[in-house]
């Protein structure tokens, strides 16, 4: 049977930075330092499975606890030179809480246990230091009284401040041995009044009445807020470790302090921390004293006039940077410690991984490869590519002064200063004018398309984070507040309003997309880029991957930005964003109205030049990688006006009547769009438009081709396919067209054509879509459709949906943004087997918003996709998601 009890120590170390489950992190990594040789105090852990028998029997301890403590507490005594509960030379206890996972600040530590009005005197004679003594006293009656005995806290910082003024003492440090005496007095008799009973004088009660309150303290109200706010299981436990003490408040020569091995903000090679001389621990969380620097480089900085660790204990700096180095070495990562320096002699108490800034998390991996401390594989490991999202985006300078006029939900990252316009037209014109720009909206649709590309931030009044506006937003990475309740648009007056504030359009607002604040003005702000510490992480994380990571971009700027990140393709281009350009749009309504054929075929003639340069300028850019091209998918209504006022001047520049056009729109209006008259639908019923736009991309890839010098390799995607005769359809006219492109030009055509899967139907008919010589020669399942399709739930609506759902346990992640494994998945996963069989080797991506979500893109490895395709702004991600999944995957298949 495993033991209740490991001790650790300079002659026996049971424990090791293993055994984190039953020892806690804080109990097991002193295990792990002492076996390192490292000063620790003597000390042993209670095992988390005392903490369950705890709580699984009424509170009630194990059998054998209380001797197997009682040893242990026997051979720190040994250790140590002194004995627990010795008159003459007391040894002091910690007990200390810890469990697996840090809760920092929840749970009980109790410390200086083990003197009463015996010992005190006994450690005053022993240590030579009676003031020393006496304020370890008072310090152990604040906390054990606060802790174990339930007296509030604040009575004896009341006494204590009485006692101070009453004396004229400005400093803890100030009072003497007999004032302390006095405090304690006062403690005693308030405690004897608050619970009828005398501070206990037993050392053996003190003990045991501090491991059972540290072990009741797991179940703490803070502990369970905060286990229930981050999803740690009520059953782990906490351990409890008691520790001999040693004292940073004796004297001058004593201090006590907590490190960073490297700063945590940065990822510089340099200590970080802060130090409090002749203190003990509590001291520099408390406030009551301001700590001071550890380096003399943080104190210059700081033009701290106290000086630093550095200078005054020259001797235990240079043996905490010893230590320091050691632990990194040993550990593979910085380091977060506490330490006590007791007369110039370094104590280590603690020692764990520490959190940092995406910035220094960067920097530390790549400096302990460089510095030959990890591989490149334990670098990438050590990056969490989530983290890495706001750094892909301007921010807002840390500690600019900020005048907050409303508040909305972070709907896409970034910060964005700008003019405030209110409609998607402004937005082109100032744009035009070389102005930034902020579109504010109520809601925005297909229609705000080119007015968002031409605002440097978006803001909505309403919808969620996954809004049109939100969607739209992340995927062009441009910052966006969806939601702002507190703010009123009046298009007709111009202007903006929140409760206490009127805003003009053209006035200037800052929109912070990553927090959800709205600001008055410009703020200052920092520019995002790869810094060198990214580039060289993302460039090993992509010799470990398996997946292909590709863009989602429809427009030279976005594909521009794709590669610059390291897109090694396009997986989706969306050929419907260029029709909405202002100067395009009146050909597609032209085509829409058009009462037929021939009049459709004259609007698309006017279609194909603009289609065909969009398209080589792409080819172009990629230069020979994979694009993806997607035909015509929305349904055609989005090309029409909505409001009655606009339809006038559309009719006449149309050169219909207005009647004709009320008609047209009347028809293409639909119950539910999404599943409505959109993708192959729509070319079966207008091959036309597939025809066009065939050509556009073949004559483009001859022309691009002939620029470059290399044969470009398209790949034209069929949206929303769910039954074979549909896809053949269509593949028959893109294929005629090439055959007749060819026959004009005497030029050879290299093409593939694939399908989307965006419907339930088409994932299960996967080997029907793909087999034969005609068949879908790739797949690319279109995962926002695919979800929403699978789930009957339109993203759209998913919001007050998804608010109600939240805590109740129905979906675990967003599935909007996370891949809902189950369902979703197991389409997909069906999907590629059936395509797999009817086409061997069949080249299979994914695109939609998912493709740049970490978490599935790990699940995208395992099911054996080609590629991932995401917005550009989120490649890097990608990347380094993908490498680690290649890494986890290896690493387990190793083991
Ligand atoms: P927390 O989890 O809140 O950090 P700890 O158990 O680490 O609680 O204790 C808090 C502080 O108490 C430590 O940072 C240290 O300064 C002090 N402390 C803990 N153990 C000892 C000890 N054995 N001797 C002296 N001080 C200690
Ligand atoms: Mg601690
Ligand atoms: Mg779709």
């Amino acid at each position: 049977m495993p033991a209740w009890v490991y001790r650790f120590g300079p002659d026996r170390t049971d424990g090791h930075a293993g055994l984190t489950e039953e020892l806690g992190g804080k109990g097991a990594n002193l295990a792990e330092m002492s076996r390192l040789g490292l000063p620790v105090p003597p000390g042993f852990t209670i095992s988390t499975r005392v903490c369950r028998h705890f709580f699984a029997n009424g509170e009630a301890l194990p059998d054998g606890l209380e001797s197997d403590v009682r040893d242990a507490v026997a051979a720190m005594g040994q250790a140590t030179g002194a004995a627990f509960g010795d008159p003459k030379n007391p040894l002091l206890l910690a007990v200390r809480s810890g469990a697996a996972i840090s809760m920092p600040g929840m749970m009980d530590t109790i410390l200086n246990l083990g003197l009463n009005d015996e010992t005190v005197a006994g450690l005053a004679r022993a240590s030579g230091d009676e003031r020393f003594a006496y304020d370890s006293y008072r310090r152990f009656i604040e906390m054990y009284g606060d802790v174990v005995l339930g007296v509030d806290h604040g009575l004896f910082a009341d006494l204590l401040d009485n006692f101070k003024n009453l004396n004229a003492l400005a400093s803890d440090t100030e009072l003497t041995a007999a004032q302390w005496r006095d405090v304690i007095a006062r403690y005693q008799d308030a405690i004897r009044s608050e619970i009828g009973r005398d501070f206990p004088q037993d050392t053996n009660e003190q003990l045991w009445g501090a491991i059972n309150a540290v072990l009741r303290s797991w179940r703490n109200e803070r502990a369970d807020s905060y286990r229930r706010l981050h999803a740690i299981s009520e059953d782990m436990g906490t351990a409890v470790t008691v520790q001999a003490m040693v004292f940073g408040n004796r004297g001058e020569t004593s201090a006590t302090g907590v490190a960073f091995t490297r700063n945590p903000a940065t990822g510089a090679n340099e200590i970080y921390g802060e130090y409090l001389p002749n203190a003990q621990g509590e001291d520099i969380v408390a406030g009551t004293r301001t700590p001071l620097r550890l380096t003399e480089k943080a104190r210059a900085e700081m033009k701290a006039k106290e000086a630093s660790l550095e200078t005054v204990m020259p001797g235990a700096f240079a043996e905490l940077k010893d230590i320091f180095a050691r632990l990194e070495a040993h550990y593979r990562d910085m380091q977060d410690v506490e330490f006590t320096i007791q007369e110039g002699k370094v104590w280590m108490l603690q020692t764990r991984s520490g959190k940092r800034s995406a910035e220094a998390a960067l920097k530390i991996a790549v400096d302990l490869v460089e510095e030959e401390i990890i591989s490149r594989d334990e670098a990438v490991m050590m990056v969490e590519p989530q983290a890495l999202s706001h750094l892909l985006h301007p921010r807002i300078e840390p500690g600019a002064a900020k005048d907050l006029i409303a508040r909305g939900l972070p709907a896409s990252p970034g910060a964005a200063t700008g003019e405030i316009v209110l409609t998607s037209e402004e937005a082109e014109v100032m744009r035009a004018q070389g102005r930034h720009v902020i579109l504010v909206r109520v809601e925005t649709s297909a229609e705000d398309i080119n007015g968002m590309s031409a605002a440097v931030g978006v803001l909505t009044q309403r919808g969620g984070l996954t809004s049109h506006a939100a969607v739209v937003a992340r995927s062009m990475g441009l910052p966006c507040i969806s939601g702002a309740g507190g703010i009123r648009i009046d298009l007709a007056q111009g202007t903006i309003r929140t409760a206490s504030r009127t805003l003009k359009r053209g006035d200037t607002i800052t929109i912070d997309g990553t927090t959800g604040e709205v600001l008055a003005g410009a703020v200052p702000m920092k520019q995002p880029e790869l810094s060198a510490d990214f580039a060289t992480l993302i460039a090993w994380a992509d010799t470990f991957r398996g997946l292909k990571v590709r863009a989602n971009a429809d427009t030279p700027r976005d594909t521009v930005q794709a590669k610059k990140l390291g897109a090694e393709g396009i997986g989706l281009c969306r050929t419907e964003h260029m029709f909405f350009d202002a100067s395009r749009i009146l050909a597609m309504r032209e085509m829409i109205c058009a009462s037929d054929e021939k009049g459709r075929r004259a609007a698309l003639a006017k279609i194909l030049p603009m289609q065909r340069s969009d398209f080589a300028e792409l080819f172009r850019i990629m230069d020979g990688a994979p694009v993806t091209i997607r035909l015509l998918d929305p349904p055609l209504h989005e090309f029409l006006p909505r409001h009655e006022a606009e339809l006038a001047p559309i009719a006449e520049a149309l050169g219909i009547t207005l009647e004709r056009l009320k008609t047209r729109v009347s028809e293409l209006s639909e119950f539910n769009p999404m599943l409505g008259f959109r993708g192959c639908r729509l070319a079966i019923r207008y091959p036309e438009i597939t025809e066009m736009q065939a050509r556009a991309i073949f004559e483009a890839a001859i022309e691009a081709g002939k620029a470059m010098g290399h044969a470009v390799k398209p790949e034209i995607m069929i949206p929303l396919v769910a039954y074979r005769r549909e896809f053949d359809i269509l593949a028959d006219v893109i294929r005629a067209t090439a055959a007749k492109i060819e026959a004009e030009t005497g030029q050879r055509l290299t093409y593939q054509i694939g399908t989307m899967i965006e419907l339930p139907r088409a994932a299960l008919r996967g080997r029907e879509l793909s087999e034969g010589p005609g068949g879908a020669e790739f797949f690319s399942f279109g995962t926002n459709d695919l979800t929403q399709t699978t789930l009957g739930l339109s993203r759209d609506d998913a919001a007050p949906i998804l608010a109600n759902y939240a805590g109740k346990g129905i979906f675990e992640r967003d599935p909007f943004v996370s891949i809902d494994e189950g369902g979703v998945g197991e389409l997909i996963r069906i999907g590629i087997a059936g395509g797999r069989a009817g086409r061997a080797g069949l080249k299979i991506g994914i695109c939609g918003e998912h493709g740049g979500d970490a978490t599935s893109v790990a699940f995208f490895h395992e099911l054996g996709l080609d590629y991932v395709s995401c917005s550009p702004f989120r490649v890097p991600i990608a990347r380094l998601a993908a490498a680690r999944a290649a890494i986890t995957a290896r690493r387990k298949g190793a083991s």
